[in-house]
């Protein structure tokens, strides 16, 4: 037996749960409840804090008042309902100096959870009472059930989130790992890093680790035990992340650009102003893609109104300049439009050459297509993308439908990509017709993550980064407005007093969650309230998404063209809606948006030279909502507000949805963990510069090849080898 090799994360994978003495079948169905079904489940089922046994606080010694931990066995429990029906358990600890009452209500629970002989950790505020000293409500975790007195525990004893719902108590995942740490005790785990890399990282084994994080002597060990497998996490992600961007690299062959010819020059030096030195970096690194004979797979993240297009356009000409053609899709028709009015004003008249005809060139062909394209138009677009007559396209979804080829797509740009699935962007990429070599693709977005939760994002990802805005721009100002009539009625006199001035104004209305129907009625009644009272006599228009797509263009037109005064919207408008014009904003219940989301939407405004303000009116009833109001009063830089945001939400649900299964985390976070990300790349990138396919490296490659199989279909939208 001990000559067996040492339990893999595979190994402890094919254990069931179970095959545990200390998990019996009910147990056993509750711990499935939590999503613990294997023995790896359980040893990856990490305690959530420590209590020191020796550091807690003595009865006898409690001051009133003051917020303490206490340590005690259950003594005396009854429950009863009061006089009002609430229910209300009461509890008698002694901890060998004195005895404590807690009070629980609504909580009938507690009377199970507490019987007698229970012993348990409190913690809370120490009140008065009749004479004596109790708490109420505490935060309670037990420690060990009747009759067991904490027996099979250090000083240290670990606590487990243990699901309420699932009514599983810490003790019995303690004895549950316990075992599982006893019976592994003599094989020990593999450790997919060697003493060598251990050492200069200053990492401990995997086997210490597991052991400590469990069953620590001391926090020291504790910490060491964290670091170690928080590092294993990323590490996880770092080489999947490297080894898809190296295979894609080498295995896929790319269309070649010309980056330098006559008709990007042009497009240069007709733009109407300077480019930003991000611009001019941006468009280099591209142009370097272009010509390189992989296909590009390229970020593009800049601060709203950083000027992300022109970059994107810089590489459509490109494209074109090579003969082929490029795409570029937009998440909402009104973007497109905007789109596409631009790129058909700076590439208008341009042409590229047409053999045989009479001139031997013709204008370079711009078309659009979205929902709203009517029939015969859309076969019009459809036939000249498949004969090559059509350059660029731009539009929405309209561009991954059945019976949109191109005949040589060369480069696909995804706006606000974010915004797309996986599959979208993936399906605009397979549109080309001609042959199997893979156009480049741009993917832009203004949202703005922090450097490292992007390495976790679009680690496989080149990225390039807009950091500045064009310069000339009036910075704007923001304020939080109270919720009060005549606050409100200053704010939109200022309205008026703008619209007086020439300028134009959006009024952003709540937030419906879950509801795009409700979220437009109600923007609805509140343009005709606003038409009606405060912005009486104005020119107003209504924008939401519940409109036809017609409608809202045309809606667009007219407040781009300044035939609207006020555009009385949902949150439609959030992204990439150009008007420079317009210089004040108006949020309405600004506080039950997101942090990002508000700083999207406040991107609409300060694009030209007048001065701009956002009034963000809100009434804050929670302490999130009142940070994220002072975020947005005192910071205008995307960056830092991605950090805020961070900080104030915490990663796990940054990356909410199918993003969360790709990065599987559950001890690392950021901002905390950042160097152990940067860290954990550096060892990625070297273990595969040394070895690109892992062979030395049977462990990992193992653990790569699990994390691929139960992850891959969630990290699929970053790469379709
Ligand atoms: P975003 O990055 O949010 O997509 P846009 O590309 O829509 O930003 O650009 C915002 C505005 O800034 C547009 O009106 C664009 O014409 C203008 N712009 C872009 N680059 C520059 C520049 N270098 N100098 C001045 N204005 C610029
Ligand atoms: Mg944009």
């Amino acid at each position: 037996m001990a000559d067996r090799p040492p339990l893999t994360l595979r190994d402890l994978h094919a254990i069931p749960v179970t095959d545990l003495k200390q998990v019996g079948p009910k147990v056993g169905d509750r711990l499935a409840m939590m999503g613990i079904a294997t023995v790896l489940d359980l040893l990856t089922h990490y305690p959530r804090r420590y209590h020191d046994r020796r550091n807690l606080q003595q009865i006898a010694a409690l001051a009133i008042g003051e917020e303490a931990t206490v340590y005690g066995t259950v003594k005396k429990v009854s429950g009863r309902r009061t006089r009002q029906g609430r229910s209300l358990v009461e509890i008698e600890i002694f901890d060998d100096t004195s005895y404590l009452k807690c009070t629980f209500f609504n909580q009938p629970w507690r009377e199970k959870q507490l019987s007698v002989g229970t012993e348990a950790a409190f913690f809370g505020k120490v009140e008065h009472y009749r004479n004596r000293r109790q708490m109420t409500n505490p935060v309670v975790d037990v420690i060990a059930e009747p009759g067991l007195p904490g027996a099979d525990t250090g000083v240290l004893v670990p606590i487990y989130p243990a699901s309420g719902k699932a009514d599983v108590q810490t003790w019995q995942i303690r004895k549950a790992v316990g075992e599982a740490l006893d019976r592994s005790a003599l094989r020990g785990f593999a450790d997919p890093l060697d003493e060598v890399t251990r050492a200069a990282l200053g990492l401990v084994d995997r086997a210490t680790a597991l052991h400590d994080i469990h069953r620590p002597e001391s926090m020291d060990g504790v910490r060491a035990a964290r670091q170690r497998l928080t590092f294993d996490e990323f590490l996880l992600m770092q080489v999947r992340l490297v080894a898809r961007k190296r295979t894609y690299e080498r295995e896929r062959r790319g269309v070649e650009h010309v980056v330098d010819g006559p008709l990007v020059d042009r497009f240069h030096a007709g733009l109407p102003f300077p480019l930003t030195s991000g611009q001019a970096a941006a468009i280099a690194d591209v142009a370097r893609d272009l010509t390189a004979p992989a296909p590009m797979h390229r970020l593009l993240q800049g601060e709203v109104g950083s000027g992300k297009t022109v970059v994107a356009l810089s590489a459509l000409i490109a494209a074109v300049e090579g003969g082929h053609q490029g795409a570029l899709m937009a998440p909402t028709a009104v973007l497109a439009e905007q789109h596409f009015l631009t790129v058909r004003g700076l590439v208008g008249d341009l042409s590229v050459p047409e053999a045989g005809s009479l001139l031997g060139e013709r204008p370079v062909r711009v078309e659009l297509l979205t929902n709203a394209t009517p029939a015969a138009e859309r076969r019009r677009v459809a036939a000249g993308l498949l004969d090559g007559t059509v350059d660029l396209l731009v539009g929405t979804h309209a561009l991954i439908y059945e019976g949109v080829e191109f005949a040589d797509l060369g480069l696909a740009v995804i706006d606000e990509q974010h915004r797309f699935g996986v599959e979208q962007r993936d399906l605009l990429r397979s549109k080309r017709a001609g042959d199997d070599r893979t156009p480049d693709v741009l993917v832009m977005t203004a949202t703005p993550i922090p450097r490292t939760a992007a390495m976790l994002i679009y680690g496989d990802l080149d990225r390039s980064e807009l950091r500045e805005l064009p310069k000339g721009r009036a910075p704007i100002l923001t304020e939080v407005v109270g919720p009060s009539v005549l606050e409100r009625t200053a704010v939109y006199d200022r309205v008026r007093a703008e619209v007086a001035a020439g300028r134009q104004a959006y009024v952003v209305c709540p937030l419906v969650e879950g509801s795009a129907k409700l979220e437009a009625k109600a923007a609805s009644e509140e343009f005709e309230r606003l038409a009606e009272e405060e912005l009486a006599g104005l020119r107003l228009g209504l924008l939401h998404g519940q409109m036809p797509a017609s409608d809202k263009e045309a809606v667009m037109a007219a407040f781009r063209s300044g035939e609207i005064d006020v555009l009385v919207s949902t949150t439609v408008i959030e992204v990439g809606v150009d008007v420079p014009n317009a210089t004040v904003m108006v949020i309405e219940d600004a506080d039950r948006f997101g942090l990002l989301q508000l700083h999207q939407l406040r991107g609409r405004i300060g694009r030209g030279q007048h001065a701009s303000v956002c009034y963000l009116l809100a009434d804050p009833r929670t302490a999130d909502g009142a940070a994220r109001m002072e975020a947005m009063r005192t910071t205008s830089d995307g960056f830092a507000l991605a950090e805020k945001d961070l900080e104030i939400r915490g990663s796990g649900e940054v990356f909410g949805g199918r993003q969360s299964g790709w990065t599987d985390l559950k001890l690392g976070r950021l901002p905390r963990d950042e160097s152990t990300v940067v860290e954990a790349r550096a060892v990625a990138e070297s273990l595969l510069d040394a070895d690109p396919d892992l062979l030395a490296h049977a462990q990992l490659r193992e653990e790569v090849e699990d994390a691929e199989e139960k992850l891959g279909d969630d990290a699929e939208f970053l790469f379709k080898v």
